[in-house]
């Protein structure tokens, strides 16, 4: 099965030599990228993209998919971190497996409209008989590359935590139940469409034993983890009062560094930190619209990326966001570092990178996230002839002017946007579902 991208005005390779090339073909054979070139052979199925800039494309690293059905919910709107987390657990506890498999979809599917072909996700709540295997379904339905991974909170309100009860889990299961979604569905494999993470949800809703067997199981099944950390002043207030030490410290004390390791937020990371994290190749997931919804600050990402910590992008739970468009995020990312640091911190097209490549890096997928030859046909097209790009006179600079959703997106070679509609499932009947479960956890 052969599919050729043809005559793209613009093609952003993100390949070690940020090339961009101008009216190319680019040719997918089994879902690999086969050749990039002009004037290319026949194929079996073919994509006109003139008129159109082609991108890799664009990986979400921190998601919690679940919460496309809590959008705007009003006691959440303006609450800080934990206020906000204390007003949604209880809607968040009467969830079941169709929740979790129609707002995975939904929020799949508005990534996939952004440009996403990659996306992680932290389910980190299990109530009702919910697994992490209903949004893995979800996934696979759709087409999108995902990365699960297997949250967990065990500290509930009776034992000082944040949330009720109702939503912790004994350690004991939440370690079996990693085991369970690994052996099931983790695919280490180049190309995989689906490897499933390690992610207790965070510091401060897991015991120091939970944090460290994690990481042992992770290392011992070869899988990667995830958590969330140094997202705001309260976060790491907890931190030195619980733990006596900064959020850094104790990642590093719980085998919480290195490449099998991204973090979310990290909004808090100072010099040390930020340090120790490039040393030790630890991945962060930058989550710019989230930070500022609840007014977490501003993440240090110049500084990151100076010292050379892998950063990738996140659009966050979409209770915190509380859209799930990446490559607004993308935009926000580059703003976001010329607010503190001036118009020269961070260009259109390095923010369009860490959203790629980036992204890609973190997730430890180098077969991802570039347009090269052998490299996997993740691919975005994006169309320039609307109003969005109209008198631009750099139609690259897709950040600064240009669509924020795509034309078409291929996923291992595979169509699953085309002109704009998603094609792989019935997605008006999906968001009329949504809208339908939705208003039952309302009215409960
Ligand atoms: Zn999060």
């Amino acid at each position: 099965m052969k599919t050729l991208i043809k005559n793209a005005d613009i093609t952003l390779t993100m390949d070690d030599d940020a090339q961009e090339l101008r009216n190319t073909d680019i040719l997918i054979e089994n879902g690999v990228i086969a050749a990039v070139s002009n004037g290319a052979e026949n194929a079996d199925t073919v994509i006109n993209a003139a008129g159109c800039v082609v991108t890799p494309g664009l990986v979400n690293t921190h998601h919690h998919l679940y919460q496309s059905l809590t959008r705007a919910v009003p006691g959440g709107q303006d609450a800080l971190l934990f206020g906000w987390l204390q007003t949604l657990y209880p809607i968040w506890a009467r969830f079941g497996p169709e929740e979790m498999f129609t707002s995975a979809q939904v929020g799949l599917a508005e990534l996939a409209l952004s440009g996403c072909t990659l996306s992680s996700d932290h389910l980190y709540l299990y109530p009702n008989g919910a697994r992490l295997d209903d949004t893995i379904a979800a996934a696979h339905e759709i087409g999108v590359r995902f990365h699960p991974t297997r949250g967990a909170m065990s500290i509930g309100e009776s034992d000082g935590g944040l949330p009720p009860d109702s939503l912790v889990e004994a350690e004991a299961a939440i370690l079996e139940d990693c085991i369970r979604v690994i052996d099931a569905h983790h695919d280490a494999s180049e190309g995989a469409m689906v490897r499933v993470g390690v992610a207790p949800c965070s510091p401060f809703s897991v015991s120091r034993d939970l944090m460290r067997n994690a990481a042992l199981l992770a290392r011992d099944k070869g899988v990667m983890l995830h958590t969330h950390l140094a997202e705001n002043d309260e976060d790491v207030a907890y931190s030195l009062e619980k733990f006596g030490c900064r959020p850094g410290q104790y990642a590093e004390d719980l085998g919480w560094t290195g490449p099998d390791v991204w973090h979310a937020h990290c909004v808090k990371l100072d010099g040390p930190e930020i340090d120790l994290f490039a040393n030790s190749k630890t991945g962060v997931a930058h989550c710019p619209c989230s930070n500022c919804r609840l007014g977490s600050g501003i993440a240090p990402v110049r500084a990151m990326r100076d010292a050379g910590v892998p950063v990738g992008l996140g659009v966050d739970g979409s209770a915190s966001n509380d859209t799930g468009n990446l490559a607004a995020e993308a935009r926000q990312a580059m703003l976001l570092q010329r607010v503190t640091r001036g118009a020269d911190a961070m260009s259109a097209r390095e923010a369009l990178y860490i959203a790629t490549r980036g992204g890609a890096e973190v997730l430890g997928r180098p077969d991802c996230g570039q347009i090269a030859v052998g490299k996997r046909a993740d691919i975005a097209i994006w169309d320039i002839s609307g109003i969005e790009s109209a008198g631009s006179w750099d139609p690259a600079a897709l950040l600064l002017a240009g669509p924020s959703r795509v034309k078409h997106l291929l996923v291992e070679g595979r169509q699953v946007v085309a002109d704009g509609v998603v094609t792989t499932i019935d997605l008006p009947r999906v968001i009329e579902r949504q809208n339908q479960l939705a208003a039952r956890l309302a009215d409960l």
